[in-house]
Order: C-alpha cells, then sequence, then structure tokens
C-alpha cells in the first residue's frame, strides 16, 4: 500500500515523534517546509489555530498538510490556560514557566477539585482547499508537584484519569494509548481513510 504523505506543520520534535508513532504505517509525514516561517497563533479556538499551521504548510509546500493545535482546560481556572496554553506564563514562556505559573494559580486547591482535560484538534488541509479534522481529549487532575522527565509542555503535571496515578510525564509510549493527541490522530486517521470529504469534515 502507498502511505498517504502529509507535510508536518509542527517542528516541536515531541509532537512529531508522538505524531509520527500514532499515525503509523498508513502515513509518511514529510518535515515542515523549511522556508515556512512562523505562523501566529491568534485564533480564537484550537480548530482555527491548527488550521492556521495546516493551510501555512500547505500552501507552502503545495502539498496536503497536517497541524494540531492542543489546550489544556484546568476547571478551577474556569478552563485556562486552553487556547492560550502555550503562552500562559507570558509570551516567551518555557514548558517550566508554564507549568510554575499553574501549580502557583492551584495552590491550596485540593486533589479534588484539580480536575483538567486536554484538548487537541488535528487538521489535515488539502491543495484544493478541502480539510479533514478530529478532536481527542484526555480526562485527568493537576499535581501538586511536578514528576517525571518524559513528555514535553504540562506532562510532568497532567494526571490522566484512566491512568495508574503517574504523570504523563512518568510514562513512556503509553501516553499515546491515552492521550489527547493519540486520541486525535487516530481518529483522523479514520476519517482520512474514507477520504476528502469537504470543509469542516
Ligand atoms: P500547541 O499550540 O498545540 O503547540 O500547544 C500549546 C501548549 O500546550 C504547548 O506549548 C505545550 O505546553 C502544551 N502541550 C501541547 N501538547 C501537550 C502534551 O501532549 N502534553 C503536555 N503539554 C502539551
Amino acid at each position: 500500500m502507498v502511505p498517504i504523505r502529509l507535510v508536518a506543520a509542527t517542528a516541536n520534535p515531541h509532537k512529531l515523534a508522538e505524531i509520527a508513532q500514532v499515525l503509523g504505517e498508513a502515513f509518511e509525514l514529510l518535515p515542515r517546509p523549511a522556508d515556512l516561517g512562523e505562523v501566529v497563533e491568534d485564533g480564537e479556538t484550537l480548530l482555527d489555530n491548527a488550521r492556521l499551521k495546516a493551510v501555512a504548510a500547505c500552501t507552502t509546500s503545495g502539498a496536503a498538510a497536517v497541524a494540531d493545535d492542543t489546550g489544556l482546560e484546568v476547571d478551577a481556572l474556569g478552563g485556562a490556560p486552553g487556547v492560550h496554553s502555550a503562552r500562559f506564563a507570558g509570551e516567551h514562556a518555557t514548558y517550566t514557566d508554564n507549568v510554575e505559573r499553574l501549580l502557583s494559580a492551584l495552590v491550596g486547591i485540593d486533589p479534588g477539585r484539580r480536575t483538567a482535560r486536554f484538548r487537541t484538534v488535528a487538521l489535515v488541509r488539502h491543495p484544493d482547499g478541502s480539510e479533514v479534522y478530529a478532536t481527542g481529549t484526555v480526562e485527568g487532575r493537576i499535581a501538586e508537584h511536578a514528576r517525571g522527565e518524559g513528555g514535553f509542555g504540562y506532562d510532568p503535571v497532567f494526571i490522566p484519569v484512566e491512568g495508574d496515578g503517574r504523570t504523563f510525564a512518568e510514562m513512556g509510549d503509553e501516553k499515546h494509548a491515552l492521550s489527547h493527541r493519540g486520541r486525535a490522530f487516530r481518529s483522523l486517521e479514520l476519517k482520512l481513510a474514507r477520504g476528502p470529504v469537504g470543509e469542516g469534515a
């Protein structure tokens, strides 16, 4: 079977590795075009931002492109940081800055009220303007301290409900079976197997 080629919009090596692992052999993930500049992620929703990135990679490469956008929604913070997850601690915040800001915002909040979820929108844009997208979520809670060395972003403080108490950063590839990104890309894969069916499919 000839693999379906998709240009990756992301330059994030963690994300690329996770996406490549989830999509498997039916897909060939091509690297982000070298001449694609920074894409300003100023959409109001995860879907807007995934589309901005996929359209930019598709336009630059002239080929089908795939992008994802993820938000962490913390119930005690009214759903924040959500679409602003990358910039929670400021415009040029590091992963550590964001995790520290989150832990500070939740000081004194007891374990039962630290519920949260990751939500990912994964989207493929074709050169003819058609697109296919899918969403994946995972429910969990925010740990009181960062734990683990794996993963990236908020993984050291996210404990999935369906797990055994470890944070995502304490898991290896087991993360993909439960994760928002794993779920979004497996669902996207099923939709792509049925073929492009137009805008907002
Ligand atoms: P992005 O805009 O999709 O790159 O994601 C926004 C922010 O969410 C990133 O800067 C990360 O901090 C965080 N994030 C995205 N995916 C994950 C994940 O799988 N685990 C933990 N944090 C993540």
